[in-house]
């Protein structure tokens, strides 16, 4: 890979690290939207996780003038007709924390049985460049929704999630292992691909 540089266009400092271990390649260094003073996280109003990782990505590279790199993600439950969806960080409330975010999920699934708990977190990364360019990677992780939280890694709806294959939730896997099999890591390995040809 040619030297490069990009921002990460996130302010969330486990999705950072998650994404600065993902994308550790030679030749790609990647620095934080925060060093950059007056940065602000837009507004992800969009309709799709797609639109949402451009809108971010988007405006890093309208702040910064860099390559910019974004990633968006959601969590379909199939029980619940695919919602939060790209509606995740949001779904109970707009001030909602992850703990908040939780506790809504696992009450609007209560007396669903495990067979139909079935659900899935997609991510999608762009990577924009100030030519206009821009190319995308989408990663899917499937599992089910436990009826407790349990585990203390991650973030998110991480410790109600139990990835397929697994006895886990995501909340009780390393960094490491999470980034092996997760959404994010599968959507950052496919970016990576791209960003190397
Ligand atoms: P974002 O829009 O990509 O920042 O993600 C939306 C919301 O999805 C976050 O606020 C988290 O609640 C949740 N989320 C994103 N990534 C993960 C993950 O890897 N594990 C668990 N929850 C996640």
């Amino acid at each position: 890979m040619r030297p490069s540089r990009f921002v990460l266009a996130t302010f969330n400092a486990h999705k950072a690290a998650e994404l600065q271990a993902l994308l550790a390649l030679p030749g790609l260094t990647l620095v934080s939207l925060a060093d950059f003073p007056g940065a602000i996280s837009p507004d992800e109003d969009g309709a799709t996780l797609l639109d949402n990782a451009r809108i971010k990505v988007r405006a890093a590279l309208a702040h910064t003038g860099c390559p910019a790199i974004a990633d968006d993600t959601g969590l379909e439950v199939d029980a619940l007709g695919g919602a939060p969806g790209v509606h995740a960080a949001r779904y109970a409330g707009p001030a909602a924390t992850y703990s908040d975010n939780v506790a809504k999920l696992l009450s609007a699934l209560a007396g669903v049985p495990a067979a139909q708990r079935t659900a899935r977190f997609r991510t999608v990364c762009v990577a924009a460049w100030p030519d206009g360019r821009e190319v995308t990677a989408e990663g899917v992780l499937e599992g089910v929704i436990i009826e407790a939280a349990r585990g203390v890694q991650g973030f998110g709806y991480d410790p109600v999630f139990v990835p397929a294959g697994d006895t886990r939730t995501l909340a009780e896997l390393s960094e490491t292992e999470k980034n092996a099999i997760s959404h994010r890591g599968r959507a950052a390995r496919g970016l990576a691909g791209l960003l190397q040809e």
